[in-house]
């Protein structure tokens, strides 16, 4: 008897230790995921500019896990795939945001990724808006839709961006603030397949951005800090800006007050990412992200690195410049994340969407073999190939850069004319600047192949949305949509399966992550399922991987680890 008890008193005792009161134990998690999208971002930014760096960028490169060798594997690197990408770690085949827009061969018209006709956008602080978007055009559920739905403990999804199709593919369906800049009415905005957010309406009434009409974009570094010449060659600024610094904020010339021309130069200037930087911060005092129970998600995509690099190309001073601001809000950023939700309980992520090809004229200059391949000239030459087959004209019904549509049934047709398609293809050739022509019978079910550019080609078409026909550039022809009527309105772009626009900076820091430069070859489509491996759930598609390589391993005392069973009846857990 004496012995029985002698067993049985410090086991009660044990169970009296852990009431039954108490939750289970959850496994760590980080408090707030934080994704950081700078739109446009060469990876080779990092390399050479971040001796201008001080702040956050800087604290990325140093304290975080830099990838050095991270590229998109598909063609058509544009903002709505890259960010889909990023944000389902699908690929583009899979995910269905194959680009910016594309023809829809049942509404007979080309439709943005976002565009969603049962839906309203809504304007903040009480301006009018149109259109509609919503993520309703996404195959895969985003990240943050898996984080919300499969953690089941109040995670809260907020996003940012001037760009409808950053702010929405980030978010997914379940965001909970979803916001962007309608620059036609300089409104921030939403639509009604979100909610409306309180505390957005309260900023964005306070703070609007017409606050920074009449301020003048100079340089923030002394002059011998930035590389390369103080006015690029062949820059197209916007209306209002000229060639070089500095550049006054004041709209149309006649202008008294803020019209459109003037959100259009915002948007090309470093003040949009510091209010992009002050409306998060406020997102996450209000709504107290990363400090309440479940892991929380905020996303900011910075837009205007990519205006600012379409006008300027990716050899100017006015990229530095943007680039040396942002490391400036994003240490601000960061200092506010540490004080409100604890540095170490929060993992950031920053990456791009793609790159930017140099400007050709400013590559010609040095006599390299560049040029601008004419959509227009592309629709004219195949028009003409066509004449003597007798095909009813238009035979192509649009040209969304590398996609070639048929007008319905001509593709039919074709491929059962052998002559006229010989005609057709050897038509787009000859226009300068094109490299090679698929057809979509060649791109369909992911071939097997050694062809990197064909491999590239693959992983983004999708039959419903792809054109029947698919065009890859030169190398340093990026698409000009110049007409005869209208001028080009960008000094240069991006959107080819070559490495400049494909290659991007992927830097991850804080909970979990080994800090460290990584030579690995990795795709942005890995960074959600590494999010997915810190926070605990499990992705639909499996197109990325987990980059094992920058998880720390959790510590021998940790929860994960150490089974019940091994410990000391008394010890708490
Ligand atoms: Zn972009
Ligand atoms: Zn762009």
């Amino acid at each position: 008897m004496l012995t029985f008890l002698s067993v049985l008193v410090p086991l009660a005792g044990a169970q009296n230790k852990s009431p039954a009161s108490k939750p289970p134990k959850m496994p760590p998690r980080p408090k707030l995921v934080v994704l950081l999208v700078v739109d446009q971002m060469r990876a080779d930014y990092v390399e050479k500019f971040r001796g201008q760096w001080t702040g956050g960028l800087k604290r990325l490169v140093e304290e975080g896990a830099w990838f050095r060798d991270a590229a998109y594997p598909y063609a058509d690197t544009e903002t709505c795939v890259g960010h889909a990408t990023i944000s389902t770690g699908a690929l583009p085949a899979t995910h269905g945001m194959i680009s910016n827009e594309w023809f829809d061969r049942e509404l007979q018209k080309t439709v943005t990724c976002t565009a969603d006709s049962k839906v309203k956008n809504l304007g903040y602080a009480g301006a009018r808006v149109t259109g509609g978007d919503s993520a309703s055009e996404m195959l895969v559920p985003a990240f943050a839709d898996e984080l919300k739905f499969q953690s089941g403990s109040g995670t809260r999804v907020v996003t940012f961006s001037l760009k409808a199709r950053a702010a929405i593919t980030m978010a997914g369906l379940l965001g909970d603030a979803v916001t962007w800049f309608d620059a036609d009415v300089g409104a921030w905005t939403t639509s009604s397949a979100y909610p409306v957010a309180a505390f957005v309406e309260e900023f964005a009434k306070a703070h609007p951005a017409a606050g920074d009409y009449g301020k003048t974009w100079a340089p923030m570094l002394p002059a011998p800090a930035y590389l390369y010449d103080a006015k690029a060659t062949g820059a197209v600024p916007p209306v209002g800006f000229g060639a070089a610094f500095p550049h006054p904020l004041r709209g149309k010339p006649d202008s008294t007050g803020p019209d459109p021309v003037f959100y259009c130069q915002w948007q090309t200037s470093p003040y949009a990412d510091t209010y992009l930087t002050r409306i998060a911060e406020t997102a996450v005092d209000k709504l107290e992200l990363g400090a309440r129970a479940g892991t929380d998600f905020l996303a900011v995509s910075y837009s205007s690195l990519d205006y600012v690099g379409h006008a300027f190309g990716p050899r100017s001073w006015e990229i530095q410049d943007v680039l040396a601001r942002l490391d400036q809000d994003l240490a601000e950023l960061f200092a506010h994340l540490d004080k409100k939700v604890g540095k170490g309980n929060y993992v950031v992520v920053l990456s791009a969407d793609h790159g930017v090809v140099p400007i050709p004229e400013d590559m010609q200059k040095s006599g390299m073999d560049a040029g601008w391949l004419n959509v227009e000239s592309v629709k004219e030459r195949v028009e003409k190939s066509l004449e003597p087959f007798k095909y009813a004209k238009p035979a192509i019904a649009a040209v969304g850069a590398d996609d070639v549509y048929f007008t319905a049934g001509t593709y039919d047709k074709l491929k059962n004319d052998p002559a006229a398609l010989r005609a057709v293809l050897e038509a787009i050739q000859s226009v300068p600047g094109v490299a090679h022509v698929y057809r979509e019978e060649e791109l369909e079910d992911q071939p097997a192949t050694q062809s990197p550019i064909l491999r590239a080609e693959a992983a983004g078409f999708l039959k419903a949305r792809s054109g029947d026909l698919v065009i890859v550039p030169k190398p340093y022809w990026p698409w000009d949509s110049s007409t005869p009527t209208s001028a080009r309105q960008y000094g240069t772009t991006h959107g080819t399966p070559h490495y400049y626009d494909q290659r991007v900076p992927v830097l991850l820091m804080g909970y979990g992550i080994q800090s460290g430069e990584y030579f690995q070859s990795i795709t942005p489509a890995d960074i959600a399922p590494t999010l997915a491996a810190l926070c605990g759930i499990t992705l639909a598609p499996r197109d990325g991987r987990v980059l094992a390589e920058v998880l720390k391993k959790p510590s021998a005392g940790d929860a994960y680890t150490k089974p019940v069973s091994s410990r000391a009846p008394n010890a708490r857990p």
